[in-house]
């Protein structure tokens, strides 16, 4: 196949010799690229001079509660899954000015504020963030309000995704419908695929955009035996997540349960420290401040992630309606899992697992989920 016969759809492959150029295509093209780089003893996303700033030969072992990345002797780029940092680091800061005001005589003169149009790729999204951003698309472009800025942004985002190869220790996106391969939503996806005797990235163009990205590429036609085994790689990794959510009525079987003794025994471990929705790449509940400047000059509204798990969140009217872990706990885990549906129409969670990997005391939701349904049923028995 050469560069005309490519088309939304078509299916490539690469030599994983080549790999590095699909970095240097896009620095060539003027993206400013963000993929996983090590960073802190954790694979977070952060800007790549080239493809040798990505942890090839790392792979990582996460539980509840805990992560750990180390050196393997693996060849592979991709052999690792997802760290603390999600998208919405670059979509949705933590921390970011809404605007500023300047005192004039008589007045002040609104300051907007301005956004980066640098057009940005995202090289390495995986299936279950592909679906969070998709999901933030919906609130945050084509709700009632729509968010400028997020929007500003999107609109200048080029998507490599990456299926995963690997199943991690807290993923559980396969019950969830969002992973290990990606259905929609990126301009390209890779799979890696390796083999003793061969190593390819099987490429599937999403976008007249990534079109125009892959035919700078040394690309050759994928034949049918490295099609399947592409798709063979994502099958594996699909039978071997260990972790499940049983989503069948998940809304009503939760909203029955609204007082399950689970929610006491859930309470008493939770430290409501909000790690849980930090690293959520769908939580996006935020808080707005305002500063001045000593000199009463400049005044500056701020925009930062909030938590459910505060004690400000909930305060209304000179007193907090959620007092104890318990109540901030079932709050979280129903507007996830629950209401979420009936709020945005899809569930608020993608089984990315980070909310379990950095839980300090490894709360599991899928645990949660699991012992709610349990304790019901036994009691129904
Ligand atoms: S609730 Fe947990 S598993 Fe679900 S998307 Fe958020 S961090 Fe990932
Ligand atoms: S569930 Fe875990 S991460 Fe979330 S607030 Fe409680 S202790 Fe923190």
């Amino acid at each position: 196949m050469n560069e005309t016969g490519l088309g939304i759809g078509s299916r490539v492959v690469l030599d994983a010799s080549r790999f590095n150029s699909v970095v240097d295509v896009l620095l060539g093209l003027n993206y400013r690229v963000v993929g996983p780089v090590v960073k802190g003893s954790a694979i977070i996303y952060d800007e790549l001079t080239s493809a040798e700033d990505l942890p090839r030969g790392f792979a990582d072992k996460q539980a509840g509660g805990s992560y750990r990345l180390f050196s393997s002797d693996t060849r592979a780029f991709f052999h690792y899954n997802l760290g603390p940092v999600s998208w919405k680091k670059f979509l949705y800061p933590p921390v970011k000015r809404l605007w500023q005001a300047e005192r004039k005589k008589g007045g002040f003169k609104p300051i907007p504020e301005k956004d980066s149009t640098k057009k940005t790729a995202f090289f390495g999204v995986r299936p279950c963030e592909l679906n969070a951003i998709s999901i933030h698309d919906k609130i945050l472009c084509e709700g009632e309000h729509i968010d400028a800025s997020y929007l500003h942004m999107r609109e200048n985002i080029l998507i490599i995704a990456v299926n995963c190869s690997v199943a991690g220790g807290t993923c559980f996106c396969e019950s969830m419908d969002t992973g290990p391969k990606a259905d929609s939503g990126f301009d390209i996806a890779l799979t890696e695929v390796l083999k003793e005797e061969s190593h390819f990235f099987s490429i599937e163009i999403g976008t007249k955009k990534g079109v125009d990205i892959v035919k700078h590429l040394d690309f050759r036609e994928s034949d049918r035996a490295e099609t399947e085994a592409a798709d063979g790689v994502v099958s594996d990794t699909a039978t071997n997540m260990g972790r499940m959510v049983d989503t069948s009525e998940i809304k009503e079987m939760l909203y029955r349960n609204y007082e399950s003794s689970r929610w006491d025994e859930v309470g008493r471990r939770c430290l409501a420290c909000g790690n849980c929705t930090m690293v959520c790449p769908t939580c996006f509940c935020i808080n707005v401040e305002d500063t001045t400047s000593l000199t009463g000059d400049i005044a500056e509204r701020w925009r930062r992630w909030d938590s459910c798990f505060t004690m400000e969140f909930s305060y209304i009217h000179g007193g907090n309606i959620r007092t104890s872990h318990k109540a901030r706990y079932r709050q979280w885990l129903m507007h996830k899992l629950a209401a979420w549906i009936d709020q945005f129409g899809s569930s608020g969670c993608v089984g990315c697992g980070r909310c379990i990997t950095w839980c300090p005391v490894g709360i599991d939701i899928t645990e949660e989920v699991r012992a709610i349904r349990d304790n019901e049923l036994e009691k129904e028995g």
